[in-house]
């Protein structure tokens, strides 16, 4: 056994991170398989194995590993998701989207969603999580990434309420194989221009799939065929809720309203960048 004090890992994070308090007591709770609330400020005894952990974990957090990949889970929203390298991390800025979704949801009595690129399942899993009567199809070019969006829906308990495809829009037969029309149609699909990608955080560049943020020369590849394919699997007065990157709300709705899209909202994310497009057929 190895004592190992709180303060101690603390130390070893002050400076590196920007909550090292709470990320020390993070990785604890994760090291030795308790909650965050059980995680004092005392001295903890650790296996051999679990002191290994520790280290290995606070060595790859220093080198700019971010903490959701190194445990493993992520809370977003209300709920907490599984996450690995297959995915996407999901983001606080997303939240609003899922939120201004719910009020659709309600207010429209909506029963049917599909996410677009749904990756480890966040923006759709908290809708199904929300809605009981609400169903949703998870669409996704990564085999890979629908297997944790499959694990997050069975650990929510909404497997039954949820269908996930592994589709691409750029597919000819993507119309035909998602089938019936939707009420509305979520999206976070990769946006950032590619020559941009070097530039990334290491945090973003090196642990979240290329796939899931390249968004071809300009960006906006994805935005031009989800546009073609949209009007084909959405209802008639259905909506469209898209996350888009800075300064690209403008490009977006133009992109939208020349299939025919009417705009209704862009809201701000906590950054008071406007990120989520929401647009009505
Ligand atoms: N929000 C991510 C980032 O800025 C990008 C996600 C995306 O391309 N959809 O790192």
């Amino acid at each position: 056994m190895i004592d190992i004090a709180f303060e101690q890992v603390v130390k070893q994070l002050v400076g590196k991170v920007d909550s090292p308090r709470l990320e020390a007591r993070m990785v604890l709770a994760f090291v030795l398989g308790k909650d965050c609330d059980d995680i004092g400020s005392g001295v903890f005894d650790l296996t051999d194995e679990q002191s290994k952990c520790l280290e290995h974990i606070l060595q790859k957090r220093i080198e700019g590993a971010p903490l959701d990949k190194l445990l493993g889970e992520k809370d977003f929203y209300k709920y907490r998701f599984k996450v690995s390298e297959d995915v996407l991390s999901p983001r606080p800025d997303t939240e609003i989207l899922v939120e201004a979704a719910g009020k659709l949801i309600f207010q429209n009595k909506m029963e049917k969603v599909i996410d677009l690129g749904t990756g480890s399942g966040c923006i759709l899993l908290s809708l199904l999580a929300d809605f009981p009567s609400l169903s949703g199809a998870g669409v996704d070019a990564s085999e890979k990434a629908l297997v944790i969006a499959a694990e997050n829906a069975k650990r929510l308990g909404i497997e039954s309420r949820c269908r996930l495809m592994n589709l691409s829009w750029f597919d000819d037969d993507f119309v035909q194989k998602t089938g019936a029309k939707y009420d509305m149609i979520v999206s976070n699909p990769p946006y950032i221009p590619h020559s941009d990608i070097d530039a990334l955080e290491v945090c973003v560049k090196s642990y979240d799939p290329l796939s899931a943020l390249d968004g071809g020369e300009d960006g906006y590849d994805h935005y031009r065929k989800i546009a073609e394919v949209a009007p084909k699997i959405l209802r008639k007065g259905g909506y469209i809720l898209l996350e888009g990157g800075i300064n690209q709300a403008q490009e977006i709705r133009n992109i939208f309203e020349k299939q025919g899209f009417v705009w209704f909202q862009t809201l701000k994310d906590l950054g008071g960048i406007e990120r989520c497009i929401i647009l009505k057929k």
